[in-house]
């Protein structure tokens, strides 16, 4: 037997809640039911920010970013900026802090402070959830849609899809939503992992694995920059990572490189110089320790053979004049020969999805199917780390939900 519902959403994660919170303040006596394909909803916001949930960015604008819809990021903000999203999640109970960047987090460190608040506020509506049901078909006849589940169907005068896309598939992301939207009629654009780390290809890199840095990473394809970024690089065995590295995840292609500065504040003269002073106080030291002070062992050892090679067990005092430029060289120019990210489980988020220009931004109604409403990551929009993703996630449904 078919289930009537007024409103139906389909998935629980930051822009389903959002979207059911409002619909349900605008008028409480409609039937709402959120549908959930997990054990439970928020399962992902649980995850983010390494479990601090970095919900939102006050500096948030179009500029953070990128697909179709980055543009109308223009019309949800004006009514749902960073500083509303915040005073909504407030008002449950939440009480957050603004870090660097204009980063939003809970006072708490912890994302269960904004997934319990958000809990509490769909429990007070009475909003129903429904877990472990899965939607895999809808179909809109005679005004009403019909949604098919592996736990009954369902009857609805409005749908609303949230389901996100495939970053994090060991929290559950799939991108059965996107087949739903497809098979009503909505282009998806090309998927392809965002905010990831960017596989080196090489060579391995064992001997920095593990080591932390701040420096600057810039993209570069056929001796053309492409983009940079400064902060925190880490390394893994075959990936560079870390936060600035994420941001320019989305952009890399295959047999582009990165070029890592480990002292971007300093150009290749002052470096020089200041090798030079090293080798000229330190040189009863072994080579391998020129660094110590400067970067952490490994880093030291790794940016000198890659300037010299072996072997780095004599003295600095025998450094020619050339080696020691190559060394102070190497300090702001080591490279990484790289390939495009394709590994979806190791992004926060996707580049994809459905086209903005099918979506009404001033209210995420779709434009080709009446009383369907898109929010969050299923869109065609990713957003630069920071909390910008979340940001879009919960005004996009919030600005659906007031729609509803
Ligand atoms: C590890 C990690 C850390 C992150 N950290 C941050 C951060 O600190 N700050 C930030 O801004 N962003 C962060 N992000 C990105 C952010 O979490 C997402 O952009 C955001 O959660 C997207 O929200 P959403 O509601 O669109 O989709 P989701 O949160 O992915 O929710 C979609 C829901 O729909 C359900 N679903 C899917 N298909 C179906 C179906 N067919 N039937 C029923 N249910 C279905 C899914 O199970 C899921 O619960 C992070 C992402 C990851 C993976």
């Amino acid at each position: 037997m078919n289930k009537y519902r007024d409103i139906l959403i389909i998935g629980g994660g930051a822009s389903g809640i959002a979207s059911a919170i409002k619909a349900a303040e605008k008028n409480p006596d409609r039937k709402i039911t959120i549908i959930e394909k997990q054990n439970r909803i928020l399962r992902k916001l649980l995850s983010t920010g390494n479990g601090r949930c970095n919900f939102t960015n006050i500096n948030a604008n179009k500029k953070n970013y990128h697909g179709s819809f980055a543009k109308f990021t223009e019309n949800v903000f004006s009514i749902y900026p960073p500083k509303r999203v915040i005073s909504e999640l407030e008002s449950y109970g939440l009480i957050s802090k603004i870090e660097s960047e204009g980063r939003v987090y809970p006072v708490s460190n912890h994302a269960s402070a904004v997934v319990d608040s958000l809990l509490y506020k769909l429990e007070s509506l009475k909003v129903e959830v429904q877990c472990e049901t899965k939607v895999f078909s809808i179909k809109k006849e005679n005004n009403k849609f019909l949604v098919k589940t592996d736990n009954g169907n369902y009857i609805a005068n409005k749908v609303v899809i949230s389901t996100g896309s495939k970053a994090g598939k060991k929290l559950g992301a799939d991108a059965s939503g996107l087949d739903l939207l497809r098979n009503l009629g909505h282009t998806v654009s090309e998927l392809s992992p965002a905010l990831c780390p960017i596989p080196v290809v090489s060579k391995k890199l064992t001997a920095l694995k593990g080591i932390r840095a701040t420096g600057k990473v810039a993209l570069i394809r056929n001796d053309n920059l492409i983009k940079s970024e400064t902060g925190e690089i880490q390394f893994t065995e075959n990936a560079l990572s870390g936060i600035c590295v994420f941001n320019l995840a989305t952009f890399v292609k295959d047999a582009d490189t990165v070029s890592v500065s480990l002292l971007p504040e300093l150009n290749d003269t002052k470096v020089e110089e200041i090798v030079k002073e090293h080798t000229a106080i330190f040189k009863n030291r072994l080579i391998e320790d020129l660094f110590t002070g400067v970067f952490q062992k490994k880093l030291g050892i790794y940016i000198i053979k890659e300037a010299i090679g072996d072997p780095l067990s004599r003295k600095v005092s025998t450094l020619n004049n050339n080696e020691i430029k190559q060394i102070a060289y190497a300090v702001n120019h080591l490279t990484f020969k790289v390939k495009r990210p394709t590994d979806f489980d190791k992004a926060q988020v996707v580049k994809g999805g459905v086209l903005g220009k099918e979506i009404n931004p001033n209210s995420m109604e779709s434009k080709k199917i009446k009383g369907l409403y898109i929010c969050g990551e299923a869109i065609d929009i990713n957003g630069d780390c920071g909390g910008y993703n979340l940001q879009f996630a919960f005004a996009s449904g919030f600005l659906a939900g007031e729609n509803l």
